[in-house]
């Protein structure tokens, strides 16, 4: 952030006309949502340009500039549309981690898993009909990719189609059912099991949407990936093609975590807060026996952090034994115990969070092996109290 010296150096008319530039974009930009999404408090979906922009004049006086964003969709077009794009170009793909807000009724807020802002690992791939199948199976696959890595096995994949008898669609029929059987071709070439569900598409387009369930059986939808003839539509994307002539690209909506708060809770829930060592946000304690070995566990301490390891240490004149019980409590997958024996030969006695018996090795092996489990992200089945 420019210091207040700098403005002044810079001189009040100059940032004054470089915000009222500013501004003038975020109207336009507004003034493009609000044609393509539909209803702002205040506004009908078909009003006038000027009148959008006076509502949206206001709202950005009234909330000194700024307005919230409930979708990142619109801003990754507007980067898509500021240049010309070629055939050559594309696929063009564009990601965030995109924090975005919407006002959720109060009575449905719950924890991290329903909240009024997140943060989304949002992406949007603008491709050629040629490019889609492929670009469609690919983000698929990454986000079966997430879920395999974070052990969410108890997971279903939904293909959210159009209801036809309703009218909250928008977009040609046509090009529905082309995109709806596109995501089905793509779910059968990669062999996987999945419900088709009726009125469960974007508005925009048909889904793929990975379902996890927690342990309680309550069932969350996390990644997602949609096909969207729509918004290149409305928002009048073109590049040039091969031939030389104008073409309408098509857009990928794919999010594989879905909101990082929501991702947060289920896996809170999932591993019982018994992170693999991998996602720990503590990967290793390390308590003395008494202040004659604190020396030597500031150096251990700093050897595991220069290895990368993320290590807490206790040098509290406290006994041992409620030392430890604190960090297991906080399921800290391997706490270290160093006293004068351990100091003298460069070891460090190991207490593995699965109950292990603990057993004593050279600082450099504990230093390795804990490198290659993060490097295998290896763990047992989650909530089991084991960490290898
Ligand atoms: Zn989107």
């Amino acid at each position: 952030m420019p210091s207040p010296k700098r403005y002044t150096q810079r001189g009040q008319g100059q940032v004054g006309q470089e915000l009222e530039q500013t501004r003038k974009a975020v109207q336009s930009l507004a003034g493009a949502v609000q044609t393509a999404w539909g209803s702002i408090e205040g506004l009908n979906a078909d009003a006038a340009l000027d009148e959008i922009v006076g509502v949206l004049d206001r709202e950005l006086k009234d909330e000194d500039g700024f307005l919230l964003r409930p979708m990142n969709c619109p801003h990754h077009i507007h980067i898509y549309k500021a240049v010309p794009r070629s055939y050559r170009d594309l696929p063009v793909r564009l990601a965030e981690f995109g924090t975005v807000y919407r006002y959720e009724q109060s009575g449905e807020l719950a924890g991290l898993l329903r909240v009024r802002g997140f943060t989304q690992d949002d992406a949007h791939i603008f491709c050629t009909p040629e490019q889609l199948p492929q670009e469609i199976a690919g983000t698929v696959q990454l986000s079966l990719e997430i879920l395999q890595v974070l052990q969410l096995s108890d997971c279903r994949i939904r293909l959210g189609l159009r209801d036809p008898d309703s009218d909250k669609y928008s977009g040609d029929p046509e090009l529905w059912t082309l995109a709806e059987q596109q995501l089905r071709d793509v779910v059968r070439g990669l062999e996987l099991d999945c419900s088709e569900e009726i009125g469960e598409a974007a508005f925009y387009g048909p889904k793929i949407d990975f379902i996890v369930r927690d342990c309680i059986g309550r069932e969350w939808q996390l990644g997602t990936v949609q096909v969207d003839y729509t918004l290149p539509e409305r928002f009048d994307l073109t590049y040039v093609g091969a031939d030389n002539k104008p073409h309408r690209p098509i857009m990928i909506h794919r999010a594989p975590f879905g909101s990082i708060e929501r991702l947060m809770a289920v896996l809170i829930e999932h591993y019982a807060g018994e992170f693999p060592l991998w996602l720990a946000p503590v990967q290793v304690g390390l308590v003395t026996v008494s202040e004659k070995s604190a020396d030597y566990a500031g150096q251990v301490h700093a050897r595991l952090l220069e290895a990368g390891l993320r290590a807490e240490l206790d040098l509290s004149s406290e006994k041992i034994g409620p030392k430890k019980h604190r960090m297991r409590a906080r399921k800290i997958p391997y706490i270290l115990v160093v006293g004068e024996q351990e100091a003298a030969d460069g070891s460090v006695n190991v207490n593995p969070r699965d109950g292990q018996t603990p057993g004593s090795v050279s600082l450099d092996t504990f230093v390795r092996a804990c490198q290659d489990e993060i490097a295998a992200k290896a763990s047992s089945e989650p909530g089991r109290g084991s960490s290898r």
